[in-house]
């Protein structure tokens, strides 16, 4: 049994999306709101990272490690979680230090992460190995945490957050959400299983063509309902990847984002991000645009944070007005 910290705001508000169910003449529109989770500004990462820093604290790590591109809401979230419990916390980076920190890279240094740069993708995990090793030679027993948070014990999270959903009294007929390293849906999947949830669940694939993405949630879904000691895990068609969306590739803002994000802003005053909310609203929206769901049918958006991203280059350059 994993041992869980508190670090969320939970439960997380749902509203309804009213202007914005009138405007685009669609389903009726809700949205969970996890981009208030609290923790060093929020987002879905802190809910994963409840159940992975009790591990790491049963393990009585000292130090978490973890990955991820310059503007990850995840590091930065891994890099709160640690300065709340008195943790040490290295960031592994992918791309070329800027002259400045923006967005989260500043919230990263502010929380007081160690923030190791490498020029490539491919040379990210050979550089986690090596300061994993680095840390314990020196005697701080470190935690690797995976990219995105998401491993079985990460997926655990969303599992729990559709019993909350249920508690909240919300039944929608879909949800929908921006799904990268897999742990979000595979936990959702698993949650929706557990709860009968007589609704779908979509996620809007960000940067992977759904063929490829589709074996990478299916073994997260079977390793976390293992976990549970479940027997009886969700059936695999209850995975549903659309990645029509994605083809721009990681980070590439589009028209489409943009008006996703000017239009949650200026009829809800909701944030969305530009890498994926951003991206999982525009593919909500053409999706609403071109008859996918049923005008009776209530679908419900849940927003996995991201905005403090808004704020670094080259996102706000793109999103002037
Ligand atoms: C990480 C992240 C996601 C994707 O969640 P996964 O569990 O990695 O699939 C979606 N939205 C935001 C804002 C994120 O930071």
């Amino acid at each position: 049994m994993i041992e869980r910290i508190q670090l969320a705001h939970l439960p997380t508000p749902i509203e309804h999306l009213s202007n914005l169910t009138r405007i685009l003449k669609g389903p009726d529109l809700y949205v969970k709101r996890d981009d208030l989770t609290g923790l060093g500004l929020g987002g879905n990462k802190t809910r994963k990272l409840e159940y992975l820093t009790g591990d790491a604290l049963a393990q009585d790590s000292e130090t978490l490690i973890s990955a991820g591109a310059i503007q990850s809401n995840h590091c930065r979230q891994v890099a709160a979680a640690a300065a709340k419990l008195g943790l040490a916390c290295i960031l592994v980076l992918t791309g070329k230090k800027p002259h400045h920190a923006e967005g989260n890279l500043l919230l990263d240094r502010l929380s007081g992460a160690e923030v190791v740069f490498v020029p490539e993708q491919s040379q990210r995990d050979a550089k986690m190995a090596q300061v994993f090793e680095k840390t314990k030679k020196a005697g701080l027993n470190p935690y690797l945490i995976p990219y995105g948070g998401s491993n079985a014990v990460g997926a655990l999270a969303y599992a729990n957050a559709m019993h909350e959903l249920k508690q909240q009294g919300c039944e929608p007929d879909w949800i929908v959400f921006a799904t990268s390293s897999g742990g979000t849906q595979a936990g959702l999947v698993l949650g929706a299983h557990q709860t009968d949830f007589h609704g779908k669940v979509l996620g809007i694939s960000i940067d992977q063509p759904a063929e490829e993405f589709f074996p990478v949630v299916e073994r997260l879904v079977i390793e976390a309902s293992a976990l549970t000691g479940e027997y009886n895990a969700p059936p695999t068609n209850s995975i549903l990847i659309n990645s029509d969306y994605c083809t721009a590739g990681y980070g590439v803002l589009q028209p489409a984002e943009v008006e996703a994000i000017h239009l949650f802003a200026s009829r809800e005053g909701i944030l969305l991000d530009p890498v994926y909310t951003g991206r999982a609203a525009a593919g909500l929206i053409d999706l609403i645009r071109k008859g996918f769901f049923r005008p009776s049918e209530k679908v419900l958006f849940w927003h996995t944070g991201g905005a403090p991203a808004l704020f670094a280059e080259p996102y706000q350059g793109a999103l002037q007005t």
